[in-house]
């Protein structure tokens, strides 16, 4: 299984180590940082504390993690550009297979500069985005993102994250891949199966988030053995727990 999208930073070894045993072989970590950082250099360690230390943590449990770097909404009081230099140079050394997560959240000018400049980075350079929805307020805000993206990348390079059953119809029709986050106070994996039950296995990625909030890092096995408890065809249960990935992500 893969699981499309964790905080890699804020948790444990154990952690990785159960993931692993549970059948999980590779996780894409995304930037993120849980409290406002007004400084470039201190955002710029904590995405390089990503790429060669977490990995390194989880590679000794046997996980293979992936790497998304970029400026979350939340830490969108720094200036940018010294991050947008490295995000080039990530991306030519092939050491990230995204920009991510990046998105908007309180919808200040500053987050959509730097949205915008991040999502045009991704366009010029070919590479995936991974965007963030937030937990309130997330209609709105989805609106404003599915406003924003045609006039910067194209959708083969997108997954919108943490949709959920009050939104899904808004992306659905949409050429975007779309992310499931199970999550505890988020979504349950009985809400993500109930929209994979409704709109097909084809667009969807299925994903933890987890991170320093509450998280279970076992939602992806564990919602893909509800799917095979449930029923489903074993065709579409691959699709969700790794072949969508595999095809997105180009692992
Ligand atoms: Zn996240």
């Amino acid at each position: 299984m893969i699981d499309t999208h964790i905080h890699a930073d804020a948790r444990s070894g154990e952690d990785f180590n159960e993931m692993y045993l549970s059948g999980i072989d590779a996780a894409v970590t995304c930037a993120y940082y849980p409290y406002k950082i007004d400084n470039d250099t201190i955002l710029l360690n904590h995405l390089m504390r990503i790429l060669n230390y977490d990995t390194k943590r989880a590679e000794e449990h046997g996980l293979d993690l992936k790497v998304a770097l970029g400026i979350h909404p939340t830490n969108t009081s720094v200036d940018g550009e010294i991050i947008y230099e490295n995000l080039y140079e990530w991306i030519e050394n092939k050491e990230i297979v995204a920009i991510g997560e990046i998105g908007l959240e309180d919808l200040t000018q500053k987050e959509y500069e730097i949205f915008e400049r991040q999502l045009d980075i991704a366009e010029e350079t070919k590479t995936n985005v991974i965007i963030h929805t937030p937990r309130k307020n997330k209609e709105k805000v989805l609106d404003e993102i599915l406003g924003i993206l045609p006039q910067h990348i194209s959708p083969e390079y997108v997954v919108i994250d943490h949709i959920n059953p009050n939104v899904v119809e808004k992306a659905i029709d949409s050429d975007y891949t779309l992310g499931l986050t199970v999550q505890p106070q988020k979504m349950d994996k009985y809400e993500a199966i109930s929209i994979l039950d409704e709109y097909g296995f084809d667009n969807f990625l299925l994903n933890s988030d987890m991170s320093n909030k509450a998280s279970d890092p076992l939602s992806v096995p564990k919602t893909v053995r509800e799917l095979s408890k449930q029923g489903f065809n074993k065709k579409d249960i691959d699709k969700i727990a790794f072949k969508n990935a595999e095809k997105f992500f180009n692992f």
